[in-house]
């Protein structure tokens, strides 16, 4: 009996709380609060969670209150941060913010690389990653991706004073690339396509820049504006990334050479198999059909 007046209690308890709470995720909290005055609290927490239930991983989050971002920092339209006001802007970050109001979190910047973005992930330092991070399927044997939001691609950016204008004029030059991207690979396959290298010995899976010398040679860096400045040592002969990433560097008396190739489609990446990766996945699929990521690519200048 008295069992049955206390469960009625926090019944009543609780649907004040989920009232106050409105359908947020912060109904969580209630089963806490009517733990401590219940005498059957499994049962009763038990079955309020199951309706704000999360996987272990985004209630995590939410617990924390903040979700953790890796995003790029220099790439404008996508991730790019004002050096006077600190402030994030571009599409990338947009989507981050959809994603934290989703779990109604505050949201924590992590400037990343091409480098370490996939080792801050693995660490657990960052819950996601948005940065102009190209889908592969030898990456998605790693981490999770979402459908892509946005499409690119690579482009060579060289001095006008050397002359390189075209695939062709890249044979035996030395090439800047980042470490960890899909740069080299890429132009190595371009160039085969254009049939300005043999590409014998070329083989997709086991391709590294660090030892690929036939008709094109490789100096990989940490970040982009070492590669800059190479460019301007004439330590190399060219700079090889996505368009987006480039556009930073184009700056007087450079050019881009006649070609774009090897599209590069961006996703959100998450920890393989973790619940951060359904979340994702609504917010870029929701965008996609409700027009909202067509509105930001407007916004952002990247149509
Ligand atoms: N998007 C390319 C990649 O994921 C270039 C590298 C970068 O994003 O910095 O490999």
């Amino acid at each position: 009996m008295k069992k049955r007046v206390l469960s009625a209690v926090v019944a009543g308890m609780m649907s004040v709380m989920l009232m106050a709470c409105g359908s947020t995720p912060e109904v969580s909290e209630a089963p806490e609060a009517a733990t401590e005055a219940s005498e059957e609290p499994a049962e009763v927490a038990g079955a309020a969670k199951e309706e704000a239930s999360y996987p272990e991983d985004v209630q995590a989050v939410i617990d924390r209150g903040v979700l953790r971002v890796g995003v790029k920092n220099a790439v404008i339209g996508f991730g790019y941060e004002d050096p006077l006001t600190g402030e994030y802007s571009g599409l990338e970050i947009e989507l981050a913010k959809a994603l934290a109001d989703k779990l109604g979190v505050d949201i924590e910047f992590t400037a990343v690389t091409a480098a370490t973005r996939t080792e801050l992930l693995d660490s657990g330092d960052i819950d996601c990653v948005l940065a102009t991070f190209t889908i592969t399927d030898e990456r998605k044997e790693s981490w999770d991706f979402t459908t892509p939001y946005y499409t690119d691609y690579v482009s060579v950016l060289v001095e006008d004073s050397t002359g390189i204008k075209g695939l062709g004029d890249l044979v035996d030059a030395t090439v800047g690339v980042s470490s960890g991207s899909t740069s080299a690979k890429s132009l190595v396959k371009a160039m085969i396509e254009a049939g300005v290298i043999s590409g014998d010995g070329f083989d997709e899976e086991s391709f590294d820049p660090a030892t690929w010398t036939d008709g094109v040679k490789f100096q990989q860096y940490d970040d982009y504006p070492t590669i800059s400045t190479a460019l301007s040592a004439g330590e190399v002969d060219a700079f090889c990334v996505d368009k987006s990433i480039l556009a930073i560097y184009k700056t007087e008396g450079r050019s881009y050479i006649d070609a774009e190739f090897a599209p590069q489609e961006y996703g959100i990446a998450t920890t393989k198999g973790s619940g951060m990766s359904a979340v994702a996945e609504e917010i870029v699929s929701g965008g996609l059909s409700d027009g909202t990521i067509a509105k930001l690519i407007t916004e952002n200048g990247l149509d």
